[in-house]
């Protein structure tokens, strides 16, 4: 089936109109309409080939939400109507301890990426969400709960569980003390969800200019990280810190802040790192960690964790041919704190 997209022809074009085929469904696919596609700052460097491994045309998306519009004859789990979404990856080896685990994210075989992968019957490049439709095996694609508002959730498909998963592995709940670090699109996710999670959250950050757009988001308070004094004050309180970071930088402030046997969990940049002073990590058994999403049954508790505390991503809704732009204020942090694609402009 034809169907229309934005794709990035090279490193250096600019997104544009192109049309795709989405494969005829086998039998256990799910065909979806795409309703809403979030725009992730993965979006950017895949289109860019910032990590040098783009195969052109790409069409990037990765926080999906649509509707069923066909089946294969094999789907048990979802019918026509049904309002689905689907995330960074649509298959894996499904047979590895980590898969028979629901951590398809960590697939010994490597996950198969929604966009910028290989197709593991055909071997065809993958295409995600910048587009009019899909086409995804069953066990890969996620139910939308009820009362979780369409046309915010998306942003929920990346960043939602790249910073619940780290959230629920290390344990938080009612009285943790949490940090964030980064108020960009995963960090202002980190702290919602750790509000809702019954946190004690602070946002970690160089100045006070954030202040109140931390506390707007529901954080308790904010640590101007360049106060000496104040972060003496805060030394040994933090059961986890977030950090949401993209860019290489300094977490040395951080580490000390964290209590005996507590954890850094870095989940933002892929790359080096500022040099580390270990002497706070070792002499407090503190521990530096990472994170990437979510396997599928996480994300879909994750789902429906927002759909019942009503926690959503802040959004702005923008059309496909806005995506441009889009790429550009991201990268200048100008958005509060996702733009969404509305499918319909398409
Ligand atoms: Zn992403
Ligand atoms: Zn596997």
């Amino acid at each position: 089936m034809k169907t229309a997209s934005y794709a990035a022809q090279s490193a250096t074009s600019p997104m544009a109109p192109h049309t795709i085929e989405r494969r005829e469904l086998r039998p256990d696919d799910v065909g979806i309409e795409i309703l809403y596609c979030g725009v992730c700052h993965s979006d950017l460097h895949m289109a860019r080939n910032d990590w040098g491994r783009a195969m052109y045309p790409v069409v990037p998306g990765h926080e999906i939400v649509g509707r069923v519009t066909a089946i294969g004859p094999d789907v048990k789990k979802f019918k026509l109507g049904d309002h689905v979404a689907v995330g960074c990856f649509v298959d894996s080896c499904q047979h590895c301890d980590q898969c028979h685990h629901g951590n398809e994210h960590m697939c010994r075989e490597i996950l198969t990426e929604t966009y910028n992968g290989r197709d593991r019957v055909t071997g065809e490049t993958t295409y995600g969400g910048y587009a009019k439709h899909i086409v995804v095996k069953d066990d890969f694609v996620l139910r939308m709960p009820d009362g979780l508002d369409l046309a915010r959730a998306a942003p929920l498909l990346c960043a939602g569980i790249t910073t619940y998963s780290p959230l629920r592995t290390w344990n938080v709940g009612p009285g943790s003390r949490v940090g964030v670090v980064g108020l960009g699109g995963l960090g202002h996710m980190a702290v919602k969800l750790a509000v809702g999670m019954g946190a004690h959250v602070t946002v970690l950050s160089r100045s006070k200019a954030k202040e109140a757009d931390a506390l707007a988001l529901g954080a308790d308070r904010l640590l101007d990280t360049s106060d000496a004094k104040a972060l003496k004050a805060a030394a040994n309180g933090f059961d986890v810190i977030i950090d949401t970071v993209p860019v290489k930088h300094d977490i040395n402030p951080y580490i000390p802040l964290l209590d005996i046997d507590a954890t850094l969990v870095l989940v933002g940049q892929l790359g080096n790192m500022d040099e580390l002073f270990t002497v706070p990590a070792i002499m407090g058994r503190r521990r530096i960690a990472g994170s990437m999403i979510g396997g599928i049954p996480e994300t879909q508790e994750m789902l429906d964790f927002c759909a019942r505390r009503n926690i959503l991503p802040d959004c702005e809704m923008i059309r496909m041919d806005q995506i441009n732009e889009a790429f550009e204020r991201m990268e200048r942090s100008d958005v509060r704190y996702r733009f969404v694609i509305d499918m319909a402009s398409l």
